[in-house]
């Protein structure tokens, strides 16, 4: 099915051109964008300020690319809610929702599923079937504020997907949710996380935002890496780091390393060890997630005192080390999970699960 495009992708600026060349008052496009950005509406007949004569127009050279909501499993333990979204042309996505002291926190993802391979995880296990549009992962915001009725104040960009191999459509989304006329996020509310696609860490970088980078690293050395995580073979330890360095360097921005402790695989003492010794004297965090188990691996999570040795050893490299609350824990949080079961289960008819 071709679709005409998302008008919730479109910048303040080029909804302007766009409303210029349709002989219309530029103002409209801020009337437009309103209604998208700040009112949330679903579609161009909410837009009651607008002629019908502009409605049509609109309507005749672009679609909505609405979420509709196909299910939302809650974790009665913490309040998290994982959501289950219908996109326009017959795919699901996933989202969460989670609450914290300081406020409330989404997940998004980037793309339908994700062409990376991690070995460890649920999203990647059916391929990449499309990009998401900027329009889309604001939606996901927006559904999830409106659902809960709660001032969302973070955003994650750590669902299925990797942002940096969608990485323009990802810039347009972080300019439309940091803009003033829509949601108006802080940057430094904002988190996107990848498996260390080194070029766009470069770029992002040179863009000079205030958001926090999160590395997907998972291992110390590139071997080990390479077992675990495909894109290792053609991005290395050494070039992550140094544009990361390059990062710090650009932006002030203490980056992130996420490392999904998996028993016997990655959590020795000289895997440690040699973390330390690869992150030591940076201005960084850790982010010790124990693995969450996917039904199709047979990875399995670290030990409580497997966990703890390997905290205190970065911790003795003078490294600021979390371990991540594993929120959403009964409800299969994990990337990708939800959309799985949701696929091998049956879902709906035509839900996404046909590229399988
Ligand atoms: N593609 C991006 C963002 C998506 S994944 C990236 O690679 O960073 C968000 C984080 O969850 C990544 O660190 C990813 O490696 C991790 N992850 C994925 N599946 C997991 C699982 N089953 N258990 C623990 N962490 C997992």
């Amino acid at each position: 099915m071709e679709r005409k495009p998302d008008l919730r992708s479109l910048s303040l600026s080029e909804l302007k051109d766009e409303i210029g060349h349709m002989g219309e008052k530029s103002f409209h496009a801020v009337q437009i964008y309103e209604w998208l950005h700040k009112k949330q509406a679903q579609s161009v007949d909410e837009m009651t300020n607008l002629s019908a004569a502009l409605r049509e127009k609109l309507k005749n050279s672009y679609d909505l690319y609405n979420l509709t909501e196909v299910k939302a499993l809650e974790d009665c333990e913490d309040g998290t809610f994982k959501y289950l979204f219908a996109t326009g042309d017959e795919n699901v996505i996933e989202s969460v929702f989670m609450s914290y002291e300081h406020g409330y926190s989404v997940c998004i993802s980037s793309q339908v599923g994700c062409r990376m391979g991690c070995s460890f995880c649920a999203s990647t296990i059916g391929g990449k079937v499309r990009d998401l549009t900027a329009g889309e992962m604001l939606e996901q915001v927006y559904m999830m504020q409106k659902l809960q009725n709660k001032r969302i104040s973070n955003v994650v960009v750590m669902g299925s997907g990797e942002p940096f191999d969608n990485f323009d459509n990802f810039v347009r989304f972080y300019e439309m949710l940091t803009d003033k006329d829509g949601l108006n996020i802080s940057g430094r509310n904002i988190t996107v996380s990848t498996c260390g696609i080194i070029d766009k860490i470069r770029e992002l970088a040179d863009k000079k935002y205030a958001l926090t980078l999160a590395i997907s690293l998972h291992a110390p050395n590139d071997e080990l890496r390479r077992r675990i995580m495909p894109s290792a073979n053609k991005y290395n330890i050494e070039g992550i780091i140094s544009a990361c360095d390059y990062f710090f360097e650009q932006t002030g921005r203490r980056i992130t390393f996420e490392y999904s402790l998996m028993s016997g695989i990655n959590d020795s003492e000289s895997c440690a060890n040699e973390l330390g010794r690869l992150l030591s004297g940076r201005n960084c965090h850790v982010n010790l997630i124990p693995v969450n188990p996917v039904k199709e691996r047979d990875y399995r999570r670290s030990g409580e005192k497997d966990i703890a040795r390997f905290k205190k050893i970065l911790e003795k490299n003078k490294l600021n080390v979390t371990i991540r609350r594993g929120l959403g824990k009964n409800i299969d949080a994990a990337c990708g999970q939800l959309r799985r079961s949701y696929m091998t289960n049956g879902g709906e008819k035509g839900a996404g699960g046909s590229k399988d």
